[in-house]
């Protein structure tokens, strides 16, 4: 039962003990419940509690640091129904969570949600009943019908089968088994426990680590081995084995040392299309795959690995964002590889942000972070420069591999013929590439056919009823759909606003449309189409990367998911349809973002032996994000976007803060945004911009007002935000989503 902790864990009031247990409600506090003698809820317990009318299942957590003024009285107290037969959680996911809660200013129940995710996680594993053959004797001689001969036959001596298979092998049903058992024929008995994750062996070889690989290696495996928090970001080219350099850290990390076992570890991707090769990449160092954490797994392998995880049987995760609230009882590392990716930014519900949240994780556990990017963000090159963070840099591809060679196509120059996207150098040279037998890949981050439907007679722009955006064509599916609430509509065959018929007219480009252009100009080519809608799951994306790999593709035409992690060594052309795309708007990271992306593009090419191009098509060839995407120079595009947003106390020289204010009544939702707008804090380094239209104004039919506030570095925003909200209030029907660190803005 462990350690007994005396009772500094609870409040004895009037010789009945109290407990604070806090509930995976989005509104919910922690609630006073009474224990039960003898039942001993320590905090961390998995208690089942009753609430209204209701068994509702939390967690026992800890005193707060002052007694509450006005306690439920004694005799008011409801007590504690179970103690649930679950480990506990862990006093570093409890304080993560109230860490996650505050800083989000989210309620601290709807951030336990998110850690218990898994309800059914936490009744106990049913012993699987199973079968095996009575020993033979006794005096009973029980009637063998052709069905139980099968049966028999179907059964080994000595071992344990599962009801369901056997019965199907033997061709009878569950009731013969039944009746067997009742006649002494086969016995009852449990499934032997087998946990469904495998130890990774952290002696398992991997590839000898060359050169500075080596020494970067050695340095991250002293960060793990010290067992302690420390944050570094590990940085170098595409190719450079960066991965292989982390997969050693988690060897370090499963390893036991100093007579202490092996911790576990947490590693983040941003995509669940990175899983495939990824997970190759795993059980190649290893010899077996990790416990796997995303919306895709199954129900009942949430559970299992949820559980696995608390019991300390699952040593490695691999997973999105939400695995950071996985029940790790001893996380010794904690990896967020692709750290510079804007999915790692939560924005449902509880905002957060996984890559910041991973640092705090692995602070409250004792564990090492390790921040992986060829790309890394502002944000963390700076934690480098002010000290906060280590740094690790690979500086070369493996192998002497080289990077490509990366040129501007002057769409002012040379543009593409009428109603077309790719100008004359790209298509000679994607006509040149597979001529030699070589892959090339067109990328467009824009899927569909067209991002606008106009009326060439009135000029009427097709847009969605919910929301501030466009209806972009697929053309294969015949509908119009809106990215951003699902909303679909088959193309109508007139303008709904002049009536003209067959006068709507496709405006601009989108991947399926880049398809058509390919398809007249290289009927030959064996094309392959990578976008989240064509590739739906990891299944599809897999096989789409291994008919890549094995050169059943002459040309990939791909949105951002063939920008990650992939690994094609057989492409040597990238050519960027639209290079300008994404710079437009009024983002403060539209730039950083924009070379992030594409110099991630341009590593897919020309990874192994063979030199790779890149080609990018622009009308402003003089842009700093082309300038520096030609020179590979990243660091000096850094250090200028640096200087301009450390003036003005931009991120990540100042803090910012937004309020999102929502309401299916715009009346309502501006009143609200003007009645926080006139509330506004102010003082010295404190300001608030707005409120104004959020950039998309309408969503999902709610109209979006947005206020901002901006501070400077050494300001706290969580209390100016807190104070803020008390003084505005907010009728039922009116939504202020708070949103600390926004990324798209
Ligand atoms: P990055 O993560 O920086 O893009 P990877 O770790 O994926 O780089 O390495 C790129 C390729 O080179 C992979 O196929 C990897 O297996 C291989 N590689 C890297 N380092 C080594 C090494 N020391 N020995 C053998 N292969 C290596
Ligand atoms: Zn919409």
């Amino acid at each position: 039962m462990g350690k007994h902790r005396g009772m500094e864990d609870t409040a004895t009031v009037s010789g009945r003990t109290r407990v604070r247990v806090l509930l995976p409600l989005p509104l919910a506090g922690a609630y006073d419940y009474a224990v039960p003698a003898p039942m001993a809820a320590r905090p961390g317990a998995f208690v089942s509690v009753p609430l209204n009318q209701r068994e509702v299942i939390g967690v026992v957590w800890d005193p707060p640091a002052e007694p509450d003024p006005n306690p439920v009285p004694d005799r008011r107290l409801r007590p504690i129904s179970h103690l649930l037969p679950a480990p506990p959680m862990a006093e570093s996911l409890r304080r993560f969570v109230d860490w996650v809660s505050a800083y989000t200013l989210s309620p601290p129940g709807a951030v336990l949600r998110m850690a218990m995710s898994v309800p059914a996680a936490l009744e106990p594993p049913t012993p699987q009943a199973g079968w095996v053959l009575a020993p033979p004797g006794g005096n009973s001689r029980p009637r063998i019908t052709p069905e139980r001969q099968r049966v028999l036959d179907a059964m080994q001596p000595g071992e344990v089968h599962a009801g369901a298979p056997l019965a199907e092998r033997a061709g009878v049903s569950l009731g013969v088994l039944r009746g067997m058992a009742e006649n002494g024929l086969i016995r009852p008995a449990l499934l032997p426990h087998r946990s469904r994750f495998a130890r990774p062996d952290p002696a398992h070889p991997g590839p000898a680590l060359g050169g500075t690989q080596a020494e970067v290696g050695a340095a991250l495996r002293a960060k793990v081995a010290a067992r302690a928090f420390g944050v570094t970001l590990l940085t170098g080219v595409t190719g450079s084995g960066k991965t292989e350099v982390y997969l050693d850290a988690v060897a370090e990390c499963l390893r036991p040392r100093d007579g202490k076992p092996g911790r576990q570890a947490l590693v983040l991707l941003p995509e669940i299309a990175l899983s495939a090769q990824w997970l190759d990449r795993f059980r190649a160092r290893f010899g077996v795959a990790p416990a796997l954490w995303h919306s895709e797994v199954t129900s009942r392998t949430r559970r299992d690995t949820w559980r696995a995880v608390a019991e300390g049987e699952a040593p490695v995760v691999v997973g999105a964002r939400s695995a950071l609230f996985l029940p790790f009882p001893d996380l010794g590392l904690v990896v967020v590889d692709e750290e510079h990716e804007t999915a790692f930014k939560q924005e449902d519900g509880v905002v957060y942000h996984a890559r910041d949240m991973a640092v705090v994780r692995a602070r409250l556990s004792g564990a090492a972070c390790v921040l992986v990017s060829a790309t890394p963000s502002l944000e963390s090159l700076t934690n480098v420069e002010t000290g906060r963070y280590d740094a690790l840099h690979l500086p070369e591809r493996h192998g002497g591999a080289t990077l490509p060679a990366v040129e501007v196509i002057d769409l002012r120059r040379t543009p593409p013929e009428r109603g077309r996207f790719l100008s004359p150098p790209l298509v000679d040279a994607v006509t040149a590439t597979i001529g030699r037998g070589e892959q090339a890949m067109l990328f467009l981050n824009r899927r569909g056919y067209a991002p606008l439907t106009l009326c060439r007679h009135c000029g009427h722009r097709m847009r969605c009823p919910n929301c501030t955006a466009w209806l972009v064509e697929h053309r294969a599916k015949r509908l119009l759909q809106c990215h951003h609430c699902g909303h679909a509509e088959p193309p109508p065959a007139e303008c709904p606003e002049c009536g003209t018929e067959h006068s709507l007219t496709a405006v601009g480009p989108g991947v399926e449309r880049v398809l058509e252009e390919a398809t007249a100009l290289w009927p030959e080519a064996r094309r392959l189409v990578m976008a989240s809608d064509t590739l739906p799951g990891p299944a599809a994306a897999a096989e789409a990367a291994r008919a890549i790999q094995d050169r059943e593709v002459d040309l990939i035409i791909g949105t951002q998911i063939v920008a990650k992690g992939w690994h094609f060594p057989h492409l040597t052309l990238v050519g960027v349809v639209d290079a300008d795309l994404g710079l437009a708007g009024g983002d403060l990271r539209a730039a950083e973002r924009t070379v992030q992306l594409l110099h991630q593009v341009a590593g897919r090419a020309g990874r192994a032996e063979a030199p790779g191009r890149v080609l990018l098509q622009s009308f402003s060839p003089e842009h700093p994000v082309m300038r520096a995407l030609v020179s590979g120079d990243l660091e000096a595009f850094m250090q200028e976007e640096a200087a301009m947003r450390r003036p003005g106390h931009w991120p990540p020289f100042g803090r910012l803060a937004a309020l999102i204010v929502s309401s299916e009544e715009e009346r309502e939702a501006d009143r609200t945004a003007r009645d926080l707008g006139l509330a506004a804090p102010g003082g010295e380094g404190v300001q608030v911009l707005g409120p104004a239209p959020a950039p998309l104004a309408l969503l999902r039919g709610r109209h979006r007002r947005r206020l901002l506030l901006k501070t400077r570095r050494d300001i706290a925003v969580q209390p100016i935000l807190r104070d803020w909200l008390a003084r505005v209030p907010v009728p039922n029907h009116v939504r202020v989503q708070v949103d600390v660190d926004p990324v798209g803005f």
